[in-house]
């Protein structure tokens, strides 16, 4: 797959538009867009997308993380784009009216390059202090001017920049000009992972804890263009989740589709997710999913990090009294996931073939037998691999639209195609 869309890219770089003094030449943007419509083709994404909840049936359903807490409305709209031209069924995004409108506009950019069937769009909250849900801070004039800053070269999402400033100050007998350090964490582009808290050497680092409102949260459900919630909550206490799910009333009946992320917390972690169901039951008017969220937020660090999560999907699969509800992996998820649910032999299996007695998981609302993991769904990883572009582009223009420089878009994409293909099976070039 990966060799195969370097060749289609290698033949499409022909085409990539010249730039002259930072104007963007959208003679040559049209045809190296015509590229990225050949890369969607070639590889053979309209074929092998289907509707969110057939492909959840399937096995095959892809979710983009975009990060409960990655609130950069420029990233958002760029990697909404990519991914929907990548053929996601949904992408999952802060609960906030800004965040949502840039998901919305990335898709409907993409679509108007190639027309695919629209992602659903997820906002995810939370029920109580959850990881997904801090900002990293710190006074940047507290810091030593000697530090070597590991903060900012840990920093996965570039949200910490510190530069040294000179600070004057009036005194008594004159003026005293000091080195400062000021700049800080870029608030709207940190996402809570917590890295850089244990490498500062000075203890200057604090993670500040939120929890999404509920009535603006029901506001945004109220939107026809948010189709999905999820709601993070911890696994071992049900009280928090009645609390929220309660508060949301109604705004609920707008929606297609309700997720439920947890981790595993033990023995007691499939008698909560059956509880959680019971209170979801009598206002649940659209399809259910449990997000097994295995290592949080660590996709990107290694193929080890995937571990947790095909454990936890094993853990499940082994259970009879399971909840009702597809299921999909999160949390630690990456280019390793779909190797290693296949060694779980858990890749696309269905349900009926793997626990032919127990029917309570199958919707009602579809046919009687779907995969028992509905699919995967990619965070930090997905967003590595495409932000090394969208990082690149920002260095060189600035804050742009990403199909305004198709070089980058067709980079982006070949990226993204080679994730999402391992889950959906793209048969490029054929
Ligand atoms: S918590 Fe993570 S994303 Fe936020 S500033 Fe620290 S390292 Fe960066
Ligand atoms: S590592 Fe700590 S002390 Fe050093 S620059 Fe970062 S926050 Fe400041």
């Amino acid at each position: 797959m990966a060799l195969c869309l370097a060749l289609c890219f290698s033949i499409n770089a022909t085409t990539l538009p010249q730039h002259h003094h930072g104007k963007v030449n959208y003679r040559s943007n049209k045809k190296c867009l015509e590229s990225v419509r050949n890369l969607v083709k070639t590889t053979g994404v309209a074929s092998v997308v289907s509707a969110p909840q057939e492909s959840l049936q399937k096995g095959n359903w892809v979710k983009l993380i975009c990060g409960a807490s990655f609130e950069d409305v420029v990233d958002v709209r760029n990697l909404s784009l990519v991914y929907t031209l990548a053929g996601v069924d949904c992408i999952d995004c802060a609960a906030d009216a800004s965040i949502v409108n840039a998901v919305n506009e990335g898709i409907e950019a993409a679509r108007e390059i190639v027309y695919l069937r629209k992602p659903w769009v997820m906002i995810s909250v939370n029920d109580d202090e959850d990881l997904h849900f801090r900002k990293a801070e710190f006074d940047p004039e507290e810091c030593p001017l000697d530090c070597s800053r590991p903060c900012e070269t840990i920093c996965p999402a570039s949200a910490i920049s510190l530069q040294q400033h000179q600070s004057t100050t009036e005194l008594s007998h004159g003026t005293e000009t000091l080195n400062v350090l000021k700049g800080g964490v870029i608030t709207e582009r940190c996402y809570g992972c917590g890295r850089c808290f244990p490498v500062c050497p000075y203890d200057k680092i604090r993670m500040a804890m939120y929890t999404r409102d509920a009535a603006a949260t029901a506001e945004l459900l109220k939107r026809n263009d948010v189709d999905a919630i999820e709601i993070h909550t911890g696994g071992r206490q049900t009280a928090p989740f009645e609390g929220l799910w309660n508060d949301l009333g109604n705004s609920t009946g707008y929606l297609k589709l309700v997720a439920v992320s947890l981790p595993y917390a033990g023995d007691s972690t499939i008698s909560s997710m059956n509880t959680i169901y019971t209170m979801m039951e009598p206002h649940l008017p659209c399809l259910n999913l449990w997000q097994l969220d295995g290592r949080p937020m660590s996709g990107d660090i290694g193929r080890g990090a995937t571990r947790e999560s095909i454990a936890f999907a094993a853990c499940l699969a082994a259970v009879k009294d399971k909840p009702r509800g597809f299921f999909q992996l999160a949390g630690g998820t990456n280019a390793h996931t779909v190797e290693g649910l296949k060694k779980e032999g858990l890749f696309q299996t269905t349900l009926v073939a793997e626990n032919s007695k127990d029917n309570r998981s199958m919707p009602t609302s579809l046919a009687s037998s779907h995969a028992l993991i509905g699919g995967i769904a990619y965070g930090g990883y997905a967003r590595k691999i495409v932000g090394r572009v969208l990082s690149s582009m920002r260095s060189q223009h600035g804050l742009v639209h990403i199909e305004d420089y198709p070089e980058h878009l067709l980079q982006a994409l070949a990226n993204a195609l080679d994730l999402v293909g391992t889950v959906k099976c793209y048969d490029p070039c054929t």
